[in-house]
């Protein structure tokens, strides 16, 4: 199967889409490059051909926005094959240090990152060429997710907050309520442009995060009325979402239009 790497530029952002299969846009994961600062390092079995790019130019920091296989998977050879100082959100720092458990299709599909130590990110980071980051934590998809701002050019580097505006779904870790409450405050935040780590450039990101929020409180309201009425999550599923596809068979349920209902109802709904 043709690996779906290609690059890209917007305004003066860089960007790297690579991964091993085609399998949609959540198999493949992008690697953005401003100057000398890179957010998310791609999978692991990608490293050849991030590396490839990367070392094009001097690498000072990197931004990771999750410590997930595919955005901080690179970390540890970045930061000892290229001597950049690797920053991850200060509560995925263990996660990078001690590691977590893969399944075997994350194992298949993105590989295994190699444990090592990264910085905590600060709240906000001068990282040349008059840019400024600004850390904003956005728990949810991951305990650790965390989006990175521009103010003056109203950019936006969501990780995987936003991905689409009408998921249909979730990984069983995900949590909706903090998800809804993130999205929430992210849309407040003044930004133009959301460069996704899957779905790329969204010129119109504001409208595409409200959008997402918009639809999430939809879809929790119906699918709690649908429970309050005795309905099974199987059947609520079935009605909302549709049938499962291909992806929740080859995940063993772990990416699957079930665990979205089931983010939205009691830990023990059934
Ligand atoms: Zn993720």
């Amino acid at each position: 199967m043709a690996s779906p790497s290609h690059r890209f530029g917007h305004e003066g952002v860089e960007g790297l889409r690579t991964g091993r299969y085609n399998l949609g846009i959540s198999s493949s994961c992008i690697v953005y490059r401003l100057g000398a600062t890179v957010i998310d390092t791609g999978p692991p079995n990608q490293w050849p051909v991030v590396r490839r790019f990367l070392r094009e130019r001097n690498v000072e920091q990197v931004l990771v926005t999750h410590h997930h296989e595919d955005h901080g998977g690179n970390g540890a050879r970045l930061q000892r094959e290229l001597e950049a100082t690797v920053f991850f959100p200060p509560s995925g720092v263990t996660l990078a240090r001690d590691g977590f458990p893969l399944r075997a299709y994350q194992r298949v599909i993105w590989g295994t990152p190699k444990r090592f130590v990264p910085q905590a990110m600060p709240d906000e980071m001068s990282v040349g060429g008059g840019f400024r980051l600004r850390a904003v934590h956005a728990p949810g998809h991951s305990p650790d997710m965390t989006c990175y701002l521009e103010v003056e050019r109203g950019w936006l580097f969501t990780g995987d907050l936003y991905i689409t505006s009408k998921p249909l779904f979730f990984r069983a870790d995900e949590n909706m309520d903090e998800q809804i409450e993130s999205l929430r405050r992210v849309v407040d935040l003044e930004f133009e442009t959301v460069f996704c780590a899957h779905r790329g450039v969204v010129t119109e990101g504001q409208r595409a995060i409200r959008a997402k929020l918009d639809y999430l409180i939809s879809l929790r309201d119906e699918i709690r009325h649908l429970h309050s009425e005795g309905r099974s999550v199987a059947e609520i599923t079935k009605t909302l979402l549709g049938r499962e596809k291909l992806t929740s068979l080859i995940t063993l349920y772990h990416f699957s239009k079930r665990n979205l209902v089931r983010a939205c109802l009691p830990v023990h709904a059934t």
